[in-house]
């Protein structure tokens, strides 16, 4: 049976990102991908009612994993709190895990939402610090497993161990 995976919108091609461009996947890992698995496109700042493009947003003074449990917030440049739209997008892509009986994600490095390892740190200057955004936060709370798109030996990996190629 195919595997399937839910991959970062953007990382597909399609131009969700916050100022309306595209990202893009390790050429030689998309063509493995597409033919060994079944991959599904979503965005989770979308699936929250954010449009495209839109402020770039950032996690004030914590991870993901502190907006989950309500001592951080995800704000814009312009200081709009944007933590609603995060949250709701982010049940929604476990939502979608669940029905679809999706257990692996490649998600965006260094993104609010997507990120899995290093996210910014709230101050639009740049900085990174080490940390998840709200939607990896959930998926992984929920038992599902996320890679970033930065890591893709321990993807390839991961889908040989499971004896799924
Ligand atoms: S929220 Fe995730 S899928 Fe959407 S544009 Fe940002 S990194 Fe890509």
């Amino acid at each position: 049976m195919r595997i399937k995976i839910l991959v970062s919108s953007c990382l597909l091609g399609n131009p969700v990102r916050y100022n309306g461009t595209a990202g893009k996947l390790d050429k030689n890992l998309q063509s493995y991908l597409e033919e060994e698995c079944d991959l599904y496109a979503l965005c989770p700042e979308c699936e929250g009612g954010l449009d495209t493009p839109r402020q770039p947003a950032e996690i004030c003074e914590g991870t993901g994993d502190d907006v989950l449990g309500g001592t951080a917030c995800v704000k814009t440049c312009l200081d709009r709190n944007v933590t609603d739209s995060f949250i709701l997008g982010a049940q929604r892509c476990v939502e979608f895990c669940k029905r679809e009986e999706i257990s692996i994600c490649i998600l965006k490095e260094r993104s609010p939402s997507c990120g899995s390892s290093t996210i910014y740190d709230g101050t639009f200057t740049g900085r990174l610090i080490q940390g998840r955004g709200v939607t990896t936060a959930m998926l992984v709370k929920n038992n599902i497993t996320v890679f970033s798109d930065e890591n893709i030996n321990e993807l390839i990996q991961h889908l040989k161990q499971n004896e799924t190629v």
